[in-house]
């Protein structure tokens, strides 16, 4: 994985721009400064073996500072591991002690927030001379494709965040398909304002747009505001479904003008895509009245990147993820293991990472060796395909797939019928433990402002009876005032059921 060094702009942030140049001769000092002699245990590394696969976590806000860190990491043969602001300072040091991180890059005015995860560990800050006027490291050491590069932690949505451990060749296998599907090129500029911990953000959005040396213009943080004034500037955005929410709720808010002027930016842009949860069709629709297109949906995990998308050109069909990327090879797989039309998505190819840091059981689990001596990575998404090839994410088999009086159910759609109900803002639909039926149907909503009365479950169930099946109605409508749901937005069902089950006892 490697870094351009031409002199064109790589990043924009707030403090400035940085051109690959730039990046490449920064990251070259923090390289050098990595496998200088001043470590904890205050040994030096020997430059060609380098840092030897020593995971080494960055903390550093989105922008050039940031860049820089990440592939300076790489280039002293570390393995970066991405630590962010919406962590808990608890949840920090776990990761930090999963991975054994013994350095930790991080932004100064972040510093404080390491708390205990600094203890025992080297801290350097980004703002440290060496890194500005310090020896550059010359040559590291080799970066064998199969070499480990990135230990990416999955969401949390279904358990503990697991650490996928993504190599160089998963991660350019990556860059270079998705520049290739979604056509970057150096005139390009991504709109970015993801959350880098995820692979959404750093490698499917970050890294791809580098490797097509693009322009990447990098906020701090999602504000609905910002991002609209913005887009102009842009070619690219891409979000998440509840970016697309907070997008609209504060074009609802703009003054007409404001709002001409924000759709004109819109129009603008080359591409949109959606990714790491379903985009309800609600959204894709209001988006293409705005923008004139759909966003380009895809489907996407930790542990292979972008496996599906809809195309730029041709068909994008709403509700579904698309067509495998080139190289991504699938399989639908029953319950006994054999291909169907329903079911498991196996995915296999050079983007499917290795294993999970330090889980033999869960890797095993992972992973299903075929007769050819291919290994299947398991995604444990239940899904289908259309006449055309397309996907569909029924949602998760874990958490979404529920079995309620001997039926099969996708949560996923049931949701989809329900935001059609125009008292409904936001729902999650969740299988409870029930001695009856399985997995009970409960909706759990939160209501547009004033209209909770609208919610009852019996007028929920009679407006659901006009498009579901009657097994498909959900038997409980649950009022919230928020949903939980982690930094990518995504709504923790486990946690729903949790809470769930606490109230009924
Ligand atoms: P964990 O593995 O820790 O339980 P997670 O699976 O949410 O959490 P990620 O790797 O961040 O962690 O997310 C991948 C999952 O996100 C996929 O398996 C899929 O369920 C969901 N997903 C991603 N893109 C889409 C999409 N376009 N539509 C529906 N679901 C999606
Ligand atoms: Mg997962």
């Amino acid at each position: 994985m490697n870094l351009r060094t031409d002199p064109r702009i790589a990043i924009s942030d707030d403090e400035g721009t940085w051109t690959y140049a730039d990046l490449h001769a920064r990251a070259r000092r923090i390289a050098a400064a990595l496998l200088s002699a001043s470590g904890p245990d205050g040994e030096r590394k020997d430059s060609r073996a380098g840092l030897a696969g020593e995971r080494v976590a960055i903390f550093v806000s989105p922008g050039g500072h940031f860049v820089a860190s990440f592939f300076g990491v790489l280039m002293a043969g570390g393995v970066v591991t991405v630590l962010s602001p919406l962590h808990p300072s608890r949840e920090m040091l776990y990761f930090c002690e999963d991975a054994e991180v013994r350095t930790i890059l991080v932004s100064p005015d972040l510093r404080p927030r390491l708390e205990q995860a600094a203890e025992g560990r080297r801290v350097l800050s980004t703002d440290e001379a060496v890194f500005s006027e310090g020896p550059m490291l010359d040559e590291g050491p080799s970066q064998a494709p199969d070499a480990p590069a990135l230990q990416l932690y999955t969401s949390g949505t279904t358990g503990k965040p697991k650490g996928a451990v993504l190599t160089h060749g998963n991660l350019e296998t990556q860059q270079r398909l998705l520049a290739e599907a979604w056509e970057f090129t150096e005139r390009d500029t991504l709109l970015h304002a993801l959350p880098l911990h995820h692979m959404h953000g750093l490698a499917i959005a970050l890294l791809t747009a580098l490797g097509a040396g693009a322009t990447v213009r990098m906020l701090p943080g999602f504000d609905a505001k910002r991002i609209w004034s913005e887009l102009p500037r842009a070619t690219v955005l891409m979000a998440v479904p509840t970016m697309y929410t907070r997008l609209f709720n504060a074009f609802d808010e703009a003054a007409p003008d404001l709002r001409a002027e924000w759709q004109r930016g819109a129009r603008g842009l080359r591409l949109a895509t959606s990714g790491s949860a379903a985009l309800p069709a609600t959204l894709a629709e209001r988006w293409q009245i705005i923008a004139g297109a759909i966003p380009v949906e895809r489907f996407g995990m930790t542990e292979i990147g972008v496996g599906t998308t809809n195309p730029v050109h041709g068909a994008r069909k709403p509700a579904h993820v698309g067509l495998p990327l080139p190289t991504v090879r699938t399989r639908i797989v029953d319950d006994q293991g054999q291909d169907a039309e329903v079911g498991e998505l196996w995915i296999a190819g050079p983007s499917v990472f290795s294993g999970y840091y330090k889980r033999p059981d869960a890797t095993r689990d992972a992973f299903v060796p075929d007769a050819t001596g291919e290994r299947w990575f398991r995604t444990g998404d239940t899904v289908t395909r259309d006449a055309d090839g397309y996907f569909k994410i029924l949602g998760r088999t874990s958490v979404d797939i529920l079995k309620s009086g001997g039926y099969k159910l996708s949560a996923l759609e049931i949701e989809e019928a329900l935001r059609e109900h125009p008292a409904i803002r936001e729902v999650a639909v969740v299988g409870v433990p029930d001695e009856n039926w399985g997995d009970r149907v409960v909706a759990c909503v939160v209501a547009h402002e004033g209209r909770a009365g609208e919610c009852a479950t019996e007028l929920v169930r009679t407006f659901a009876k006009q498009s579901l099946a009657p097994y498909k109605v959900p038997k409980q409508v649950v009022l919230m005032t928020e949903l939980p749901r982690n930094a990518m937005g995504k709504v923790q069902k486990p946690e729903l059921t949790k809470q769930l089950l606490a109230e009924e006892t």
